[in-house]
């Protein structure tokens, strides 16, 4: 494989971070006169979709606490709709359904949709809940429900192919993809740092301008780039917390429930949007009616032609092991380590069945394949945009990412010179400057 000695704009990783920014800054350098698509080269060890966009569940959606990660979203979901053909993009919108120990949580996310100008539907009540969800589906019967957020935009996306179709876009601006080529390492300018080559499993290849967007292994690559391992973090009681891991790994669980995608059609035989429940009310065991948590749960889920049957995970889990220790090779579904299994099965297929009747005694149906994967979180679990070593863009999304894939056109527009507003709170100072994102009362680290 020949690779190019030079490369003015050079993007390590062909996920949806990677491949956004190429098509975007294609853009950016057409309109502006200061080059074209043939000025970038994206390269990957692997290939197109062979990281956490590859296997993602897809959801699209706005409902987040953090007023920031909401209005990010909202810019991400208008550039799905903006060719829904070409990203496979499913526009059936969101539902984020929670008992009472989020309900004052949610209602301030309605009302800033409202400010925002993003249509949702917010219904608060335990009988309001309740009608409004049996008025979709009429075997609604999850316990405990007192706000149903109903977002009207939003939904789901497939996964490998909106990777190629973004791809196809980028390249019929002119962008070069070259798969198997690993980065090693980076060659710096002694004096100040700045990147000036990226050393790679195929030879070195010179650039003027870095974009590292690698996902799952954001620490590999943080590492090569000698940035600090453990980080300062200044708390909202004002001190310092020190020594704290850049990285830590979740393990995001994930599998399908084999049944006829058409099975989860509304009561008017739509498709429906995109649920997520959370609960606090207990769950029990649809094989054997054992309790299988009192704690606060959550789930998702949605019909999945794409997957074959009703698709969606529960909150993740931590990885204990140091990060330095974590192997994210091989990864996903291939992984020997980190794939879903008869647990998994059993807590979800249960919280279906609690959810909604149709899904009582259907855990025979579970596809026994191997799904699920790792993601790279930062310290709050919120992603970092910034710049380093003076010319590395660094697009660490802490496993928000899949539906962002606006942030690589405010990444293109940043680097064409134009600071984004909607990337300032997701600089890497924030910790030491304690400018932190407020956090949620959700189960889930990404909420
Ligand atoms: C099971 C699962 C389900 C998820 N579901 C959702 C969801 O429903 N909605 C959502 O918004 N997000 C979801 N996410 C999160 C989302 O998938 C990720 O945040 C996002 O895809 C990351 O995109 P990326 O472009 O940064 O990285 P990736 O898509 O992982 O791409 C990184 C690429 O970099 C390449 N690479 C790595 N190291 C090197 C190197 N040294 N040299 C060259 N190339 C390299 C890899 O081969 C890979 O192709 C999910 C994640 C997982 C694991």
């Amino acid at each position: 494989m020949t690779i190019p000695a030079h490369s003015k704009y050079l993007i390590i990783g062909a996920g949806i971070h990677g491949l956004s920014t190429a098509y975007h800054l294609a853009l950016e350098l057409k309109a502006s006169g200061k080059g074209s698509g043939k000025d970038i080269l994206v390269i990957d060890k692997s290939g197109i979709a062979a990281g956490a966009s590859g296997i993602a569940c897809g959801v699209v959606r706005n409902n987040y606490f953090q007023p920031a990660m909401r209005e990010l979203m909202a810019h991400s979901v208008s550039v799905w709709e903006s060719d829904i053909e070409a990203y496979s993009y499913h526009p059936v919108g969101y539902m984020q359904i929670s008992p009472e120990s989020m309900h004052a949580d949610v209602a301030t996310i309605a009302a800033q949709q409202k400010d925002i100008g993003y249509e949702s539907v917010f219904i608060e009540g335990e009988k309001d809940s309740l009608n409004y969800m049996k008025g979709l589906f009429d075997d609604w019967q999850a316990k405990g429900i007192t706000s149903v957020l109903h977002e009207k935009r939003g939904g789901y996306a497939n996964n490998r192919k909106s990777m190629y179709g973004l791809a196809k876009k980028a390249e019929a601006e002119g962008v070069k993809i070259q798969s198997g080529v690993a980065v090693t390492g980076f060659m710096s300018d002694s004096a100040s740092g700045a990147i000036t080559a990226v050393e790679t499993s195929q030879g070195t290849i010179k650039c003027d301008y870095v974009v590292v967007a690698v996902g799952p292994w954001a620490k590999t690559v943080w590492d090569m780039l000698e940035l600090p391992k453990t980080i300062s973090i200044k708390g909202a009681d004002g001190n310092m917390h020190e020594n704290i891991n850049m990285w830590i790994y979740w393990s995001l669980q994930e599998g399908t429930l084999g049944v006829d995608p058409d099975y989860l059609k509304t009561n008017d035989g739509k498709l429906p949007p995109v649920l997520h429940v959370d609960s606090d009310a207990p769950l029990y065991s649809d094989v054997d009616g054992s309790l299988i948590t009192d704690e606060m749960w959550g789930i998702y889920y949605k019909p999945d032609f794409n997957f074959g049957g009703v698709q969606g995970g529960a909150a993740p889990d931590p990885i204990e092991t140091d990060p330095d220790d974590v192997a994210v090779d091989p990864y996903g579904p291939d992984s020997p380590d980190y794939v879903m299994g008869d647990e998994f099965a059993h807590m979800w297929c249960s919280a279906l069945a609690h959810c909604q009747k149709r899904f009582e005694g259907k855990i025979g149906m579970y596809k026994r394949e191997a799904s699920g994967g790792i993601g790279a979180f930062t310290p709050d679990s919120f992603p970092v945009f910034d710049v380093f070593r003076e010319n590395c863009y660094f697009i660490a999304d802490s496993n928000h990412g899949y539906k962002m894939l606006g942030v690589g056109k405010l990444v293109a527009g940043e680097i064409a010179g134009n600071t984004s507003r909607l990337l300032e709170p997701f600089r890497f100072s924030r910790y030491i400057e304690g400018k932190l994102h407020p956090v949620s009362s959700s189960p889930f680290p990404w909420s």
